[in-house]
Formats: structure tokens, sequence, C-alpha cells
């Protein structure tokens, strides 16, 4: 028996030590915040995806009384974008949360599904993903989704 440490790479920092493009993302995805359906959870998400010909494309979540029917900002925005623009890579991801009481302190995690949708798009275009999750206290940085979901079922698992 052996036992494996597997390393994800998340750097933490503040807005003023992002680039223009990404500090202008983060604010794309608390704007997108407004656009949120959440009257379930009181809990809005927006998203917002940098793509490589320099559109971005915003989501938030829509909820619905039959929870399983609602779907996150993130896969809101990511496909939307791969159905807007099937021929461009997504560059960047941004998301924001927030609360009754404002955005939240630490930054906000995507969900399982929404990390196995980033890997597939990835995968798609051949091209890691910048993560920005933005938190008021803190916003983590990642640069690919695979640090977001080690051990992943992929593609090549089905070979
Ligand atoms: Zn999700």
């Amino acid at each position: 028996m052996q036992e494996k440490e597997i390393k994800i790479r998340v750097i933490a920092c503040q807005l003023d030590e992002l680039t223009i493009e990404e500090r202008h993302l983060i604010e794309k995805a608390k704007e997108a915040t407004n656009l949120s359906y959440a009257p379930y959870s009181m809990f809005n998400v927006g998203a917002a995806v940098l793509l490589d010909n320099g559109e971005v494309i915003q989501g938030s979540n829509q909820e619905n009384a039959a929870y399983p029917s609602g779907l996150c900002a993130e896969r809101v925005a990511m496909f939307y974008t791969n159905s807007r623009f099937p021929n461009v890579a997504p560059k960047i991801l941004a998301v924001a949360g927030r609360s009754k009481d404002g955005f939240l302190k630490q930054p906000i995690s995507p969900c399982g599904s929404c990390r196995q949708v980033l890997l597939e798009t990835e995968l798609r275009y051949k091209q890691d993903i910048e993560i920005l999750l933005y938190g008021t206290d803190v916003i983590y940085k990642l640069f690919s989704s695979k640090d977001l979901l080690p051990l992943a079922f992929n593609k090549s698992t089905l070979k």
C-alpha cells in the first residue's frame, strides 16, 4: 500500500495583485450576480468568461421550484459561451457570490458538476482556463480546472 499526495496550485491574492483584465472580469462576475434568479436560496452567483477573441460572456445561477432543474452560474456562462462561440477558446473564468449580507468573504467554490464541465471545456479547446474565485477577503487564482478536480474522470478514461 502506498499513500499518494496530490498537489494543487492555488494563488491567494488581492485585487491589486491582479491584471486589469482579471480585475475587469471579476467586476463582470460581480455584476452578473444582479442577473441571478435565486428566489429559493437567496444566494446570487455570477460568472464571467473571457474568450480568446476578447468577448466577455456573463452567467448567473437560475433556480427552479423543482431544484434539479436549476443551473449554476458557471455552467450557464460556460454553456452559453460554448454555444455562441463554439470555435473560440475560453481564457479566464471569474466567479462571485453574494448572500443577503453581501459578497462572500471567502472565495466561492464551484460545485463538482461545474468543475467537470470546466475540465471538459479545457480538453475540448486544448487550453487551460484560468479561474478566479472572488471573495472580499481573498481571491483564489487557479491556472487550470485540473486543480479543481484532481483524479478527474475525462474522455481518456472512456478509451
Ligand atoms: Zn455548479
